[in-house]
């Protein structure tokens, strides 16, 4: 195969046509059957690299096996390289070299033109803040020659286009007709930048015209239990009064299920890469979501119970998913609830009625289709007169769900059918039987101490974004502080690097290095209990 094609272009400082760089796209995949359904969109200088990763995979993981990378992308931003894949399944000294090739890789691209694939010169120890770009190609953000020899820019005023346009003044067009031309004119120029912005509100109201409607409940027990207010003592009306007020604003009985955004794979992707000990998680999700695809699109998954050691990340993952999906986020710490009266809201015969999680959750905001994590139900006291799991036993039945009777509030039932249910447990070991058949029960592991250096290059990665300083530091962790901190759990590892870039700081450094971390300090601050302190 003619694989040669890419070290013998784009000459250095040459940037390559769409449909060359189109052809040699093609012409890797012939190469590595494995990448057929696979995006493979670099910048066009780093299309090298990308062939030379391939085949060092093919030597690291035998062909067979190279077929289970379901999700291989590659594409850009900014022109900087961006390489994602899933965890796969094969020997653990092959996966540390595969991911040592993508770092190398990833390396390598952010000092090479992603224009024309020159690289920074050697030995030039200049700190590269951001992706190189070579002299040449430094101005703007383009990539292909295509972008160089356009002459119009979006931002071109209206009236020199009509000159060039009509240059005789001939059918002057109108501002109508003028912006239409400009669109087209635009379109068919390659500002990916600019026009990548009106190509995603197309997918956002894409998105939205897919969204869901349900009821949340009859209205004429609404209407039933609005003229009855009066009957109750005071306080009780204020209350329930207020309760009604926010579930009109809400949208009376009409509430809206989450749909999937068309970019759902990507979010997953990212997940697993945020988080690789929850891959049967991300493998669960992934089955589920791809089946609502084919539907009406609406987010849904059976109730999930999380196991395992207590710092590893359990309520920032479903957070995260939350955040990602849009989705409203419930946590419900289960470990000091003394009655049901948390879920199914207290009894309305008391002055202090209040209503309970799911009512508040499904009846003051418009989407029908939350995140509710109940946090640590293993350990509520099953000894309990009113045992806090109780309401769980028809909460998690799809049929029961649909009529959910809150205390406060008893005469609306609400359909709660359509929560996402997630649990964290240390292990199933306390908890009733009936309950745990209820839920899909996912161990999630310990991450391994190469899973540990991962987070930690995220942990360091999300600080920087966070803060206003953070470009002044380097993108990425050297080996040896990662490899420091692979026993660390996830909050330490936030807490250590904060006061490293602080050392690194003071001493006038673009880069952490090993003597900027100090766990001694940690422990002695933290006191040996942090690990119990951590809500998982
Ligand atoms: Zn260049």
């Amino acid at each position: 195969m003619n694989i040669n094609a890419f070290s013998s272009s784009p000459p250095f400082g040459q940037p390559m046509r769409k449909a060359v760089f189109a052809k040699k796209v093609h012409c890797l995949k012939n190469h590595h059957a494995w990448l057929a359904n696979c995006h493979i969109e670099p910048a066009p200088g780093h299309l090298k690299l990308i062939a030379d990763l391939c085949e060092q995979i093919d030597l690291i993981i035998p062909s067979s096996k190279s077929g289970k990378f379901k999700f291989f992308r590659v594409s850009h931003s900014f022109g900087g390289l961006m390489i994602y894949t899933t965890n796969i399944n094969t020997h653990h000294e092959r996966l540390r070299a595969l991911r040592n090739c993508i770092e190398k890789c990833l390396d390598r691209a952010e000092r090479t033109c992603p224009t024309c694939g020159m690289r920074q010169s050697e030995g030039v120890d200049e700190p590269c803040f951001s992706q190189f770009r070579c002299a040449e190609h430094r101005a703007g953000n383009g990539l292909f020659l295509e972008d160089f020899a356009a002459p119009i820019t979006p931002s071109r005023d209206l009236e020199d286009l009509k000159q060039e346009l009509y240059p005789e003044g001939l059918q002057q067009p109108g501002i109508k007709e003028a912006i239409e031309l400009i669109k087209a004119e635009v379109s068919t120029n390659n500002f990916t930048r600019e026009l990548a912005l009106p190509s995603q509100e197309d997918t956002a109201a894409s998105t939205t015209s897919t969204k869901v409607e349900v009821h949340l409940f009859e209205l004429a027990a609404f209407d039933h239990f609005n003229k009855n207010i009066s009957s109750r003592n005071k306080d009780h009306q204020y209350r329930l009064r207020l309760a009604t007020e926010k579930i009109g604003k809400a949208g009376l009985n009409k509430r809206e299920l989450q749909t999937l955004p068309n970019d759902w794979q990507e979010i997953l992707i990212e997940f697993s890469a945020r988080f690789p000990n929850f891959v049967n998680v991300s493998e669960l999700l992934n089955d589920h979501f791809a089946l609502t695809s084919l539907g009406d699109r609406r987010i849904t998954f059976p109730p999930l119970l999380l196991t395992g050691n207590p710092g590893i990340g359990k309520t920032e993952a479903a957070r995260w998913l939350a955040e990602k999906f849009q989705m409203p986020f419930r946590v419900q710490d289960m470990a000091n609830a003394q009655t049901n009266a948390a879920i199914s809201g207290s009894d309305s015969s008391f002055s202090n009625a209040e209503e309970g999680v799911i009512f508040e959750l499904l009846s003051y905001q418009p989407i029908a289709n939350p995140i509710l994590l109940l946090d640590e139900i293993d350990k509520v006291d099953q000894n309990l007169k009113f045992n806090p799991l109780a309401p769980l036993y028809s909460l998690l039945e799809p049929g029961s769900a649909k009529q959910f009777v809150d205390l406060a509030i008893k005469d609306i039932p609400i359909d709660a059918s359509h929560i996402n249910w997630i649990a964290t447990a240390n292990s199933t070991q306390h908890l009733p039987q009936p309950i745990v058949s209820r839920f899909i029960v996912l161990h999630i592991p310990s991450p391994t101490s190469e899973q540990t250096q991962v987070i930690a290059q995220n942990i360091y990665a999300k600080l920087l974004s966070e803060s206003s300083w953070g470009s002044r530091f380097f993108k990425k962790l050297s080996s040896d502080v990662k490899k420091s901190l692979e026993d660390q759990p996830p909050r330490n590892i936030r807490v250590l690097l904060t006061r490293a870039l602080g050392s690194a700081a003071r001493a006038k450094r673009h880069e952490i290095r090993i003597e900027d971390i100090n766990i001694e300090q940690t422990k002695s601050t933290q006191g040996i209990g942090f690990l119990a302190n951590f809500h998982s």
